[in-house]
């Protein structure tokens, strides 16, 4: 499977929002030949990188529209290509990192495998996680990376025992990736972006024979056939075993949309509501607060009923956001209020004795610069809430130990890295198999376990689509 990709790279170096449409229409002509999936996704990527943080909703569309034009849904429609005589069909829906994980241990045990992906080209929430370095996993001991998955944790132990941190690292090494460790553990791509990983992925699940049709919505099951919205209308196709993998609720522009939840409760799989898992906090800012949009706070502890975080966030303009706040979110999520320390390092009685060293002709506003040396964006937040319950002369040590953020809430479901909720372990055997539909198997974020920022999604998803299309391929030998 060629690239030939060299040519849109270079326009799509040049390409920004605003002046883009003569690179876009450039591109396009010089997409005219492609069809293949590395073409799609590779469009669509130089889009996500050249996208600001937030994205651009118009120039996504544009891209997608110029895929679609060369998609890969025109191949072998109706059937797979290349499966032989006697050989199991197994279906795989959703081309995000559980789906292609699913086929490719399907494929290893010799199966037909068909990739189904609703959206132009694939992984694209994997490609969007690039666009922050993509944060692999977290090279820590295997208990403490499973503690991170909480209430899930004892369900996942025997998954992510099979594919651990070490086990991520070895499989990205294996597709070309030079790692790097933080400080803090954190494994991600030299190259600080999914692309490269995900391109010698694609080629190696076509040199596996797995197959894949993009812009195929699943929309349920008719007499045992899953059905499909495709460009060439409504199809059905037959499968012998099926793993679904059909990520959370947010980020519905990359494919991650929940629509799949009434499909499986028409079956009577009982699924856990979804809830923002890794969410940005809405707070609604006065106008002093506007000159530290964008800005970091940094060296900061985060607290919220029993969860604390020294992490960073920043203030944007509908809120906080940021790794130090998402891992509040099951609190914040159960109600509870969000308070920062904004002196972490600085204990509570030096604290008290330092602003009793200050001169009364010194302002409080001059004390937190010179005497405590806090960056404009700390001294802001600090006056923006203490100035909403009007903190009494000499208790400022106390706010700033703890400092309430009124009116903190969740951003929209959406905008959540990631959610809670979905196809729950009671619905499935020990093999991700749902109990209300055999043969039908579940992977990655659409199963309700949760877990902070770190890399610890990935790996949970890079293992459940592993545990998933290994059963799913004992399922089929049982079942022969
Ligand atoms: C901005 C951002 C940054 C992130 N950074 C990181 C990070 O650094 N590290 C980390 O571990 N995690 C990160 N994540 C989370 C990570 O990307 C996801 O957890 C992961 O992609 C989920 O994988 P998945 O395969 O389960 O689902 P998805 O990647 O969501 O893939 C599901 C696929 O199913 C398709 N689909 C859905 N419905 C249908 C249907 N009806 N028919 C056919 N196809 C369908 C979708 O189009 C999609 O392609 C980040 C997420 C975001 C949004």
């Amino acid at each position: 499977m060629g690239t030939q990709g060299l040519d849109r790279v270079e326009i799509a170096g040049q390409f920004r929002f605003g002046q883009g449409c003569v690179h876009l229409f450039m591109a396009d002509l010089m997409q005219q030949d492609r069809g293949s999936a590395l073409a799609t996704f590779e469009f669509w990527d130089q889009m996500v990188q050249a996208a600001s943080p937030i994205g651009d909703r118009a120039v996504a569309k544009r891209a997608d529209r110029i895929a679609v034009r060369h998609g890969m849904n025109k191949v072998a429609p109706g059937g797979a290509k290349g499966k032989r005589a006697g050989m199991a069909q197994a279906l795989v829906i959703g081309g995000g990192p559980a789906g292609l994980m699913a086929a490719e241990e399907l494929a290893a045990a010799g199966h037909a495998v068909l990739v189904a992906e609703a959206k132009p080209s694939l992984a694209r929430k994997f490609l969007m996680a690039g666009k922050s370095g993509l944060n692999l996993t977290k090279d820590e001991p295997f208990e403490t990376l499973l503690s991170s998955y909480s209430e899930a944790a004892d369900w996942l132990r025997p998954m992510i025992a099979e594919f651990d941190a070490a086990d991520v690292q070895t499989w990205a090494q294996g597709l070309g990736q030079e790692l790097f460790t933080g400080s803090t553990g954190r494994v991600f791509p030299k190259v600080m972006k999914a692309s490269p990983l995900l391109r010698a992925w694609l080629e190696r699940l076509d040199a596996a024979g797995v197959q894949f049709r993009t812009r195929w919505r699943w929309l349920g099951w008719d007499d045992g056939q899953a059905i499909f919205d495709t460009p060439d209308g409504r199809q059905g196709f037959n499968a012998d075993v099926t793993v679904l993998a059909l990520g959370g609720a947010s980020w519905a522009r990359l494919g991650s949309d929940g629509a799949w939840a009434p499909l499986l409760r028409d079956k009577g799989v009982a699924l856990s509501p979804f809830a923002p898992a890794n969410s940005a906090i809405s707070v609604d800012w006065s106008p002093h607060m506007q000159p530290h949009f964008g800005a970091a706070l940094k060296s900061v502890r985060w607290m919220a009923g029993e969860l604390e975080s020294r992490g960073e966030a920043v203030i944007s303009a509908t809120g906080l956001e940021g790794g130090g706040l998402y891992s509040l979110t099951p609190a914040l999520r159960a109600g509870a209020d969000l308070f920062v320390d904004l002196v972490p390092d600085v204990t509570a009685s030096d604290l008290q004795n330092r602003l009793a060293a200050k001169s009364s002709k010194t302002t409080v506003s001059q004390w937190l610069k010179k005497s405590l040396k806090l960056p404009p964006q700390k001294i802001a937040l600090f006056h923006e809430m203490s100035k909403r319950y009007a903190t009494p002369k000499g208790q400022e040590t106390n706010a700033l130990k703890q400092l309430p953020i009124f009116g903190a809430g969740l951003r929209p479901l959406d905008e959540a890295i990631s959610t809670s909720g979905g196809v729950p372990r009671a619905a499935m055997d020990d093999g991700l198999m749902l109990t209300a539909c055999p043969g039908v198997f579940c992977a990655g974020e659409m199963l309700d376990w949760e877990a902070p920022t770190g890399g610890y999604l990935l790996t949970a998803c890079l293992a459940t689509g592993r545990w998933a299309g290994r059963n799913a391929a004992a399922w089929l030998d049982r079942t022969a």
